[in-house]
């Protein structure tokens, strides 16, 4: 059985004081058991202070992004060692905006994902094709190319979780059907069960992303092969962020 993991991508949001009130309103908001494992991350400026108000909790820290090295000469970078001093437990690399507004390639990605797994982060490493893409038929062939980046040439991928997001979802309230969803998170299982094993594939968790609400999460993470959430512009509202993690409960679906 994989464990549901439903996470609350902050964006370039929150101040000081919204992010401490914000975190404090999703733990005492949670009423789920350990069934569903739930991590925030906020933007680096308050991490410090979201795991201050974390600690003791159930609730993970992640953060959005991270330099490949462990330290050096890499001015305004941020690295993963500086993440695990804060107590992050993950860090999401290859978001779709810090592909396409950015310009991070697959190459610079995929070293993130390696430097940030030999730190020994937990990597929720992202996916997803344009819509010019999935019109044109070449989703499969973008997340595989998307895949391959990554995996290709990395021996173990234990402790990367895999978020699909179709660039298409993503802060537009157009949400893919579950039966999209479905439909690709059976695709990347396969390709993580053809680079690797099936056995590890069965084990390897994979997050749905793109306009999750309260309305809608439950029929996408109702799905075989999605296996949580990455929230973004929901998880700034406690009470939506909660129900979303009700909504991975099995007692939610
Ligand atoms: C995200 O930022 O990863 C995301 C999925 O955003 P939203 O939920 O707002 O579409």
């Amino acid at each position: 059985m994989r464990r549901k993991l439903v996470a609350g991508n902050w964006k370039m949001h929150t101040t000081l004081a919204e992010a401490r009130r914000l975190a404090a309103e999703v733990v005492a908001g949670l009423s789920g058991g350990p069934e569903v494992e739930v991590a925030l991350c906020p933007p680096f400026t308050v991490l410090a202070a979201v795991s201050e108000v974390l600690a003791g909790s159930p609730v993970c820290l992640g953060a959005q992004d991270c330099w490949y090295e462990p330290q050096g000469a890499f001015t305004g970078e941020i690295s993963p060692v500086q993440l695990l001093d804060l107590s992050c437990r993950y860090v999401i690399i290859g978001h779709s905006e810090r592909r396409h507004v950015i310009g991070e390639t697959g190459e610079l990605i995929g070293r993130k994902v390696r430097g940030a797994l030999a730190a020994g982060l937990e990597v929720i490493f992202c996916v997803g094709e344009t819509l010019p893409q999935r019109e044109a038929g070449r989703t499969r062939e973008v997340v595989g190319g998307q895949l391959d980046e990554v995996f290709d040439g990395m021996l173990a991928a234990e402790r990367v979780v895999v978020a699909y997001e179709p660039v298409w979802a993503i802060g537009t309230g157009r949400n893919a059907t579950p039966q999209q969803a479905q439909e690709v998170h059976r695709f990347i299982r396969q390709s993580v069960g053809a680079k690797y094993n099936e056995e590890f594939a069965s084990r390897t968790r994979i997050l749905y992303g793109g306009s999750v609400r309260p309305d809608n999460a439950a029929d996408l993470m109702g799905q075989s092969d999605v296996d949580g959430a990455l929230v973004g512009g929901a998880s700034l509202k406690a009470g939506d962020f909660c129900r979303i993690v009700e909504a991975a409960s099995p007692a939610g679906r």
